[in-house]
């Protein structure tokens, strides 16, 4: 059967395949299933962007459509950036000015209030027509500085116990991350179809 991601980043269509081709999935992307839209991101929530997303690209294809909308929430300041965070620090930042300005925020803040989770939540529209929403989250910690080389985004300054993201192979990242853990439970919903 095919699927729709509704998302026009490759990383992320290579991510779902992988996951989703040994359930008898074809993941396409939403270009080539005939929907060539930039959704704008209007939601204050990772669950109304995510739908958003995935509303858009079904009401052009009606096929089954999956989107994901994730980002990283910083307890001590209140959760941001949150579902900002791709636009953390402007629109032609890059990811090393994001982490740059992130440690800055947290400059003075000791490390057992440095805490944070990565949040990654999927709106999936099944044949039907009918809605799912999966959160997967990830708990760690800000570190001082970026460390390791693997990843992109926030991955060198997040720290899970005395690794940042950055340090870990994609296998043993995948394992953990909250894209993962969200991708697991989509397995499951698809599996008990
Ligand atoms: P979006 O889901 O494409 O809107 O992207 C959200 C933003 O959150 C990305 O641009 C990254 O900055 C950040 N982000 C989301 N997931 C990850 C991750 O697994 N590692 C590092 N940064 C991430």
């Amino acid at each position: 059967m095919k699927l729709v991601l509704a998302s026009n980043n490759p990383h992320k269509a290579a991510e779902f395949a992988r996951v989703l081709a040994p359930l008898g999935y074809e993941v396409i992307s939403q270009k080539d299933a005939g929907a060539d839209l930039e959704v704008e991101e209007t939601g204050t929530t990772f669950e109304e962007n995510a739908r958003l997303k995935a509303e858009a690209v079904y009401r052009l294809t009606e096929l089954p459509t999956v989107a994901d909308d994730s980002g990283l929430a910083v307890d001590a300041l209140g959760g941001a950036p949150g579902v900002y965070s791709a636009r953390y620090a402007g629109p032609d930042a890059t990811d090393a000015d994001r982490n740059q300005k992130l440690l800055r925020e947290l400059e003075n803040v000791p490390p057992e209030q440095r805490t944070a989770q990565f949040v990654c939540v999927l709106y999936y529209i099944d044949e039907n027509g009918q809605g799912h929403t999966l959160r997967g989250e990830c708990p760690g910690v800000i570190g001082y500085g970026p460390r390791g080389s693997n990843g992109f985004g926030y991955d060198p300054i997040f720290m899970v116990g005395n690794q940042s993201f950055s340090e870990l192979s994609p296998a043993e990242k995948d394992a953990i991350s909250h894209r993962g853990r969200a991708l697991e439970q989509l397995e499951r919903l698809l599996q008990n179809k």
